[in-house]
């Protein structure tokens, strides 16, 4: 990555966590160009979307967008909608399962109250036969996510699995650990700010561990959610599991809704599991920065799109 690439992904990142700019984007709405990455405002939105995925062989995992919480009261709502959304996932019959954030949850304000939320929906989507993605934020939670996670395992909740970043250092002693652990497990490279101290900055790096990392596991044989949109990682999967003969029901890809969505297509069309993570809800904000942070060419996807009006 050039220098003024960094730098412009560096100043996005930090303008994902910003108040004053996100009250300022939700003004104009999705109508800015957030649609791309955003499948609509509402739960029937969003729902209407992964109809047709799963017309074209592809799953969904659905997340309610929303983050780092101010009030509790504001992540018990999130938890309502949650339980909401698998009821309606169950009662459509669609192929989805979830995504959330621990600090939608309320993991930050109150460690208790974020874990109550997230093991009340674990519990309802054990009952519904549905599963639970707990996402990786930065790395201020990773622990404590991590831990959520387990604390829910040793109840004997396996419905739930959380992921894992190949840019931070750490990552290859967590992945041994929960693999020995059975813990269902999402790799990816990583979508946040992170000190050198703690993350590989090169970008050849953070791929040479996710190659790593996918190896480790797809070698263990426990289920794996490989969740990326490069296709020299996709290539290299593919090669991988023929060389080593490892089986398409132990893993599958995941990417990220309105990102590649032919190769999604293509991958399903070529018998493998793909995923795609569906976002939709009001708080979309800091989601799509991050999209934009990952593909400066996105900006200017969003910029025609404010000239054409
Ligand atoms: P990159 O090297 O970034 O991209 C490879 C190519 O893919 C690019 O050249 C480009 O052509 C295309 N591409 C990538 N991103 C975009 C984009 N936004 N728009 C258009 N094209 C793009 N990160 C976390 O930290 N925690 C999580 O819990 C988490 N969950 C995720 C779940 C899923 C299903 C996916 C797909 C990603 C998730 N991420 C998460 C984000 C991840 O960490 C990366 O930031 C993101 O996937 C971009 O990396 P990449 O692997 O696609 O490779």
């Amino acid at each position: 990555m050039d220098v003024s690439t960094k730098l412009f992904r560096s100043i996005l990142l930090t303008l994902a966590g910003n108040r004053a700019v996100e009250s300022l984007a939700l003004k104009y709405g999705l109508r800015l160009g957030a649609s791309k990455f955003v499948a609509g405002e509402t739960l029937e939105e969003a729902l209407e979307q992964v109809r047709v995925l799963n017309r074209k062989g592809i799953v969904a995992t659905l997340d309610h967008l929303g983050e780092g919480v101010r009030h509790l009261s504001e992540a018990a709502s999130f938890q309502e909608e949650y339980l909401r959304l698998l009821d309606q996932i169950r009662i459509t019959g669609l192929y989805a399962n979830v995504s959330l954030k621990p600090t939608q949850m309320g993991l930050s304000l109150d460690p208790k109250a974020g874990y109550s939320h997230i093991h009340n929906i674990v519990i309802h989507a054990k009952s519904l036969g549905n599963f639970v993605r707990i996402d990786m934020e930065n790395s201020p939670f990773t622990d404590a996510t991590i831990e959520l996670m387990r604390r829910c395992h040793a109840e004997g909740l396996t419905n739930v699995g959380t992921v894992i970043q190949a840019y931070l250092y750490r990552s290859e002693e967590d992945i041994r650990q929960l693999t020995a652990e059975g813990a269902n497990l999402r790799l990816v490279k990583g979508a946040y700010k992170e000190p050198r101290a703690i993350a590989y900055p090169q970008l050849r790096d953070v791929d040479a561990n996710f190659k790593r990392l996918i190896a480790y596991r797809l070698r263990s044989g426990v289920y794996t959610a490989v969740a990326t949109h490069d296709e020299n990682i996709i290539n290299w999967v593919k090669s991988f599991i023929n060389e080593e003969r490892i089986p398409l029901s132990s893993f599958e890809f995941q990417m990220l809704y309105g990102v590649r969505t032919p190769l999604q297509e293509q991958l399903a069309r070529e018998g493998y599991k793909v995923r795609c993570y569906v976002p939709y809800g009001r708080k979309w904000y800091p989601y799509f920065v991050r999209r934009l942070a990952e593909r400066p060419a996105n900006v200017w996807f969003i910029v025609k799109n404010m000239v054409k009006r």
